[in-house]
This record gives structure tokens, C-alpha cells and sequence, in this order.
């Protein structure tokens, strides 16, 4: 085995971070933090991915058992000063109820959170590519040589750690290690914001009955309103807020994007037809969409590790630890709704450091919602806050390994564990 140097090369070394979600936000702040020249390349104009695209910007769970904060780091950072800007309070984190989850999330402004990961990247020099699509990675001599398509076209750029932040693990796609994709996807949701109707007005029985008569004509559908398979309020009770299903999606590539993109829309469209004819809704307006349909799920890498539902309920102790993880498994299903499992009182599951990294994959890891793991652990792990975490730990690990001229599975774990302490990240 070659040895590895514990301290590290002084040259810069390059890490290029594909996507700019949550989890590639933090990944390139803290590999740049971590002394990398770090590239940042996202598709959109925008950073935030599913938080300002998809129009879910609650990220959650910060805080476990008896108010215990369990993940820190650049998304509590990023996240604290998004309320603080803006004034607004923190929900109160001291008893957690598991029937209540959803109450600890902390519903951020997209707008000023997307606007402060700019001004961080601009503070830690993280160069930005907005507008550019991965076309294409190669492994030459021992580096990444990573082809981007910007609006004038194709051009090149090397790396000697390449992170996938896509959310459909499309660089460990393009780079031929395998992935793992789910017969049948959990469904995406086209988040809205709807106003001009008052929900305490709604006339359930009248409207189910509408509905009904919509449904058997084929001009809605229980999809369109809830997350059942029946007529359901949560539309309206949400003002479209997270609240409909889109089934049956491939959210991996850009065929199957499109097809959700405009299956979602069409969704939208029967919606506010059918809600604009019933009385109470004249005055019904579309307040805010988002720009693209929110994906719960697409491919998770293969990993040096994975985790399963089963480690994940049982809060197993992983040797290498990297991040902290709190949530209820809360799969969604286009048959039977949402498959909840609660953790049991006190545990507080963890990702181990293989779970980021494809395996047998050299300079590659992996963070976000792609992370190694099943279906059911996944529906877990994908939340925001711990996609920010996993980025963290990316950040740091690709920087840290290309420093140390070794791979990112055997960087030694204490430089790694280290780092990630010395930038406010919680350990068990
Ligand atoms: C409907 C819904 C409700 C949810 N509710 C919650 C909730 O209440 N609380 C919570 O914490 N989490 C929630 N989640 C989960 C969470 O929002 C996502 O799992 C998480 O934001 C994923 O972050 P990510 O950074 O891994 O990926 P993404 O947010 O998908 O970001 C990936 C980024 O990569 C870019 N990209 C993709 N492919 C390429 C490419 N080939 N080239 C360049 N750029 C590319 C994308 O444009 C995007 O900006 C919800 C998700 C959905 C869909």
C-alpha cells in the first residue's frame, strides 16, 4: 500500500463540484475552505436545487431527542443566518415530537439563502459556472478531465477530485460506475403557491362531490390534490405548497426530466381549472410556482458502504462516521401514500464515509440526496439538512485526500474527522 503523507501538499489542488444544491453549496464552500481551488458547475441560474427550484425551502431536521443539535457546519450556518437576515425566529427545538416532525423544519426565504450561498462563494473564492451541464468525465493520468456545456458551447476543465452533488448521480453515471435506480420512483411534486380563497370557506361535501363528477370525466385526478389515491383537501389546506404527486417519473435524465416537467405542469393546469369553476374560487391565483418538479427520488451511488433502513432504525455505530442524520423514513408511494417509520426514542442514525464514495471509484465521491443507501434508509437521508452535511463531508474529504496525495477512502479518518470538527460539524 502507498504510504500516505499526513501533511499535506501545499500546491492547490482543483475539486469540481457538479450541482448546486444543498449539498454542492456546502461541498464547494468547504472544500475552498479546506485550501482547494474548487469549481462549482450547475445547470440552473441559481443555486439551492430542489430548495429554490423545486420550491421546498424547509430544510429539516437540525435537532433530535430533547432539543440536541445534531447537525452543524456550513448548513446550520448558511441556514441561522438566512433567519437572522431576514428576521425571522427559529421553530423551538427543545421538545421533539415524532408526530409533529415537520414542526422543526425550518422554512427558509430561497431568495436570501440562494443570495447568501453566492456571497459565500464569492467570500472562500469558489469559482462559479452557472449555465453549464456536465457533458462528460474521463479519468486521465491519475486526474478528472470533466467536459462542461456552457452557452457558447463545449469546453474542458481538470480536477484532481470530482464531487457529484446532481441529485441523479450523473457525473458517477458518466464516469461508468454503476448506480442503483428503483423499478418504480417515489413520485415528484410540482410545488405552487396558490391565494385569493379562504380554506375555512371551502364547502368540503360540495367540492367532493365536484370532484368526483371532474374525476369521472377525466379532467382531475386524486394525484393532482393530495398525496392519496382519493379525493383529498391537502391542495387546498397547503395552498398547493408540497402537495401533489407526479407518479411514475425518471427524474435521471433529461428525457425523463422532460416528461415529468410537463406531466407536472399538466397536473397544475387540471388543478386550477377545476378549483376555478367552484364557488369560493373566482378569485383563485397561481401566487408562485416552482420552476421545476421537486424529485424525491432517482439513483443513489454504490458504495465502498451503504446504508440500510435497518442501520438506519437502529442508529448503527459506523467506524468513520461523517455526518449526523435525523428524520423519519417517510417513503411516498403512488398506491398506498406515505410509508412512515418513526426512530425509536434516543437514536440518532450517522453516514458512514463509504457511503460517499462509488465503489472502486478513484478521486470520486458523492453527496445529497445520491448518497449510498436503500430505498427506505434513503428516504430519510435525502432530507436537506442532511444533504448539507454529507456535502460538507465531500468538501472536505475531496480536498483533503488530493492535499494528502491519497484516495478519499484511505485519507486517515482522524485528518478528516479533524477538519469537519474544526468547521462546526456535530459528532455522536
Ligand atoms: C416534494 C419534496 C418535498 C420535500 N420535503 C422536504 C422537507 O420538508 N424538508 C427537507 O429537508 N427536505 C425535503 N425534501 C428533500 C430535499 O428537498 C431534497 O432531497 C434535497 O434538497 C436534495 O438536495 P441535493 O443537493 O442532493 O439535490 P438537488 O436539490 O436536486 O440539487 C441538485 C443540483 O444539481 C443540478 N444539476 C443536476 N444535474 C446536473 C448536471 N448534469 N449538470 C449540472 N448541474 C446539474 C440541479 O440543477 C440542482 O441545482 C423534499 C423533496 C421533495 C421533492
Amino acid at each position: 500500500m502507498p504510504s500516505i503523507s499526513t501533511s499535506a501538499d501545499t500546491s492547490q489542488k482543483t475539486v469540481i463540484v457538479i450541482g448546486a444544491g444543498v449539498a454542492g453549496c456546502c461541498a464547494a464552500i468547504q472544500a475552498a475552505r479546506s485550501s482547494a481551488k474548487c469549481i462549482l458547475v450547475e445547470k440552473n441560474g441559481i443555486n439551492g436545487g430542489t430548495l429554490s427550484l423545486g420550491g421546498i425551502a424547509c430544510p429539516g431536521l437540525f435537532f433530535a431527542w430533547g432539543g440536541r443539535q445534531v447537525i452543524g457546519g456550513i448548513g446550520w450556518e448558511l441556514v441561522s443566518e438566512t433567519l437572522t437576515i431576514c428576521g425571522d425566529a427559529m421553530p423551538d427545538f427543545r421538545r421533539y415530537n415524532p408526530n409533529l416532525f415537520w414542526h422543526y423544519q425550518i422554512p427558509v426565504n430561497p431568495v436570501i439563502f440562494t443570495a447568501l450561498c453566492d456571497r459565500k462563494f464569492r467570500e472562500c473564492g469558489v469559482e462559479v459556472h452557472y449555465h453549464t451541464m456536465l457533458a462528460g468525465v474521463r479519468r486521465k493520468d491519475g486526474r478528472w478531465e470533466i467536459t462542461l456545456c456552457g452557452k457558447d458551447g463545449l469546453f474542458r476543465l481538470e480536477a484532481d477530485a470530482l464531487i457529484d452533488c446532481t441529485g441523479d448521480a450523473n457525473a458517477v453515471r458518466q464516469a461508468r460506475f454503476p448506480v442503483s435506480i428503483p423499478d418504480e420512483c417515489q413520485p415528484g411534486t410540482y410545488s405552487v403557491h396558490c391565494s385569493g380563497y379562504d380554506p375555512k370557506q371551502v364547502n368540503s361535501e360540495e367540492l367532493r362531490r365536484a370532484y368526483l363528477t371532474a374525476e369521472a370525466k377525466g379532467e382531475i385526478r386524486p394525484e393532482d390534490i393530495g398525496w392519496g389515491s382519493s379525493f383529498s383537501e391537502l391542495f387546498l389546506q397547503r395552498r398547493g405548497e408540497n402537495a401533489n404527486h407526479v407518479n411514475h417519473i425518471n427524474g435521471g435524465d433529461s428525457r425523463g426530466r422532460t416528461r415529468m416537467e410537463m406531466a407536472g405542469r399538466e397536473s397544475l393546469l387540471r388543478t386550477y381549472c377545476f378549483l376555478k369553476k367552484q364557488p369560493g374560487f373566482e378569485h383563485l391565483q397561481i401566487r408562485y410556482a416552482g420552476l421545476e418538479c421537486g424529485i424525491r427520488e432517482s439513483r443513489t451511488i454504490i458504495g465502498e458502504e451503504s446504508v440500510t433502513a435497518e442501520d438506519y432504525r437502529t442508529g448503527k455505530r459506523w467506524p468513520e462516521p461523517v455526518a449526523q442524520a435525523f428524520y423519519p423514513m417517510d417513503l411516498h408511494d403512488a398506491k398506498k401514500g406515505i410509508v412512515k417509520t418513526d426512530l425509536p426514542e434516543g437514536v440518532v442514525p450517522t453516514v458512514p464515509r463509504g457511503a460517499l464514495i462509488p465503489r472502486g471509484s478513484s478521486g470520486l465521491l458523492a453527496a445529497g440526496r445520491i448518497i449510498s443507501s436503500d430505498r427506505m434508509a434513503n428516504s430519510a437521508l435525502r432530507i436537506q439538512a442532511v444533504c448539507m452535511a454529507t456535502g460538507q463531508a465531500a468538501g472536505a474529504l475531496a480536498a483533503l485526500s488530493a492535499a494528502h496525495h491519497c484516495e478519499p477512502k484511505t485519507l486517515p479518518y482522524e485528518i478528516l474527522r479533524k477538519e469537519l470538527q474544526a468547521n462546526h460539524v456535530i459528532f455522536p
